[in-house]
Order: C-alpha cells, then sequence, then structure tokens
C-alpha cells in the first residue's frame, strides 16, 4: 500500500479546493483505516465551501457520503474484517454521555462532530472513521450508486420520518435527497408532489418519471391539499409558501443544513396547528433503518461520476443544477 494520498482540500472558504499529496492517516483507537471507492457530493459541501458553515476547521478534506473498504482498525476495534465495505456518514464523533446521546438523539449531541466538516472527510484515497459510525454496506452493489444514501438518503429518511404519516406530501427542491425519498414514497403508496424553480422542466419531468402524482414550479399550488411538506431546497421562502399549501394539523420540514432567511409570514399560516420544524443530522439508529429498508425498495441512485481531482467541477455542477440526482467523487 502506498503511504501517500491524493487529497482535495478546502483551504479558504470562497475558493476553489485544491488537489494535493498527504500521508495516509493511520487509525487512532476506535477508528477504522478505510479506502476510498467513493464520495458523494452533497449541497453541504457546498455551504462550507462557500462559507456558510460556522467556525469550519481548516484546511479540510470535505466529504461526508463516503463508502469504502477496511483497511486497518485502530486498537479497540471489534466486528469488523480487512476488505469489508462500510459507509460514512455526516455525523463522526459522539460524546455518548450528554442527556441528548443518552436519550436517544445523538444527532443532537452539544459535542458532535461532522465528517468533511470537523473530521477529514472523503474526498481522498483514505480515509479514518470513528467504527461506531461506520454502517456495514452490500458488497456486491456498485460503490458510487451507494454513496447518496449516506447523507441524501439518510437526511431524507428522517424528514420523511418527521413527517410522520402524511399521505400526499409536497417535495421542494428535487435533487439526490428528493429523488430517493420519492421512491421511498412510491414503494409506501403515498403521493408525493414535486416543487423545482420556476422553468426547471427538466427536474419536474425526472420527478413524474419518478412516479410523482404533480409536478411543478414552487411558486404554484399543487392541485391537492398537502399533509406535509419536505423542504430540500435552502431557500427560507419556500417556508410560508409551503405552509399556505398544507393543511391543518399539517407539518412543513426544513432538512436543509443552512436555509437563507425565512421571510415574515401571517400568523394565519401557521394557525390550525400547523408544525414547522427542521431537521438536524442522523443518529445510528436512521442509519440501521434507511441502509437496511433501501436495498428492499430498492432504491436506484441517479447519479453523475466525477474523476477525485475534478471535484470543483462537480461542486460547480451542483451549484448550477446542472444534472438530476446526485454527483459522487471516484477516486
Ligand atoms: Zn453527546
Ligand atoms: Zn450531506
Amino acid at each position: 500500500m502506498s503511504t501517500t494520498m491524493r487529497a482535495m482540500i478546502l483551504e479558504r472558504p470562497g475558493s476553489p479546493l485544491r488537489a494535493v499529496e498527504l500521508p495516509v492517516p493511520a487509525p487512532a483507537p476506535g477508528q477504522l483505516l478505510l479506502r476510498v471507492e467513493a464520495c458523494g457530493v452533497c449541497r453541504t459541501d457546498l455551504h462550507l465551501v462557500d462559507g456558510e458553515l460556522p467556525d469550519p476547521v481548516l484546511p479540510m478534506i470535505p466529504g461526508h457520503e463516503i463508502v469504502g473498504r477496511v483497511v486497518a482498525a485502530g486498537d479497540g476495534v471489534d466486528g469488523f474484517r480487512s476488505g469489508q465495505r462500510v459507509g460514512v456518514p455526516w455525523l463522526g464523533w459522539t460524546c455518548g454521555h450528554c442527556d441528548f446521546c443518552r436519550h436517544g438523539h445523538e444527532n443532537l449531541c452539544d459535542a458532535a462532530r461532522f465528517t468533511g466538516y470537523q473530521i477529514a472527510g472523503g474526498y481522498a484515497e483514505y480515509t479514518v472513521a470513528d467504527a461506531r459510525y461506520c454502517f456495514p454496506l452490500p458488497d456486491a452493489a456498485d460503490p458510487a450508486a451507494l454513496a447518496p444514501l449516506l447523507c441524501a438518503g439518510l437526511i431524507g429518511y428522517r424528514a420523511l420520518v418527521l413527517a410522520g404519516d402524511a399521505r400526499r406530501i409536497g417535495i421542494y427542491g428535487f435533487g439526490a435527497a428528493a429523488h430517493i425519498i420519492a421512491q421511498v414514497l412510491r414503494h409506501q403508496g403515498r403521493e408525493f408532489y414535486a416543487f423545482t424553480r420556476p422553468g426547471d422542466a427538466a427536474s419536474q419531468a425526472f420527478a413524474r418519471q419518478l412516479g410523482a402524482a404533480w409536478a411543478g414550479a414552487a411558486d404554484q399550488p399543487p392541485p391537492q391539499r398537502l399533509d406535509a411538506a419536505l423542504i430540500f431546497a435552502p431557500a427560507g421562502a419556500l417556508l410560508p409558501t409551503a405552509l399556505g399549501h398544507v393543511r391543518k394539523g399539517g407539518c412543513v420540514v426544513c432538512a436543509g443544513i443552512h436555509m437563507s432567511d425565512i421571510p415574515a409570514f401571517p400568523y394565519s399560516l401557521l394557525w390550525g396547528e400547523r408544525q414547522v420544524r427542521s431537521v438536524a443530522n442522523l443518529t445510528r439508529r436512521d442509519g440501521d433503518e434507511f441502509l437496511a429498508l433501501a436495498p428492499r425498495i430498492p432504491v436506484n441512485t441517479e447519479i453523475v461520476r466525477f474523476p477525485l481531482d475534478r471535484a470543483n467541477e462537480a461542486l460547480d455542477q451542483l451549484r448550477r443544477g446542472a444534472f438530476q440526482g446526485a454527483a459522487v467523487l471516484v477516486p
């Protein structure tokens, strides 16, 4: 095995990632060393690169939808074998003893650390990860197709669970998360209504192809009142719009880590026991549930592959909405 690896690093928000050669990291106690097979490009990476996330650790290797093979284990790691395929999500470390951790809300851990933000991520040939946050993945699948499940899929799934048993669900922003959750909804026999940027006929067609009951522009009303809405686009103005289409007692779930400011809106939109909530991160339980469910559906991800050294191009295309589905880096 080589002792150095290629990686893409963020040195300064607002500037492109830089290709560098770094030593292959050694796994600390409790960690696995992984050879990265694929790493998804998430909108959160774009927020990090654009300087929209507070206090980034710099320089940083982004990437938190990592699919890799176990190369070595640090002291105290059990239950993994060499060569095994695992996935590493956004939540990369939790304290295990704060109130949140002890009560099943480790996604809210006060001391949580995040992959590709505070812990070096997967835009590299190798990475190390806390073995507690490595999920076993199927061997036979295409690793690039699995990558988007690790964040777009997982966060989307958590957002969907928070929407309860809603039958008619609006989805604002039809990108990586939406195209996965659309397949879950269809599998569960629920209806979804896809809202895209006005004029984005390609995304609307993509949503219809995945079974949308209706697809249109975000400034259009749906043909039916919605039981719930999931907002995957980072635009705060969508929140009052979505609330206006949700029935009494329904909820609007904001799934992104960053959103532009939400404009003021009349109380009447919230009245009627409507709820607004956000989704933060994930728990290992979400991971176990969703990664067991996805192959049973099965979820087929639509991916666009980029070589590792073209990460900047992948980010740029994501920003412009230039592709359907998800971008994945393949070292
Ligand atoms: Zn904690
Ligand atoms: Zn993500």
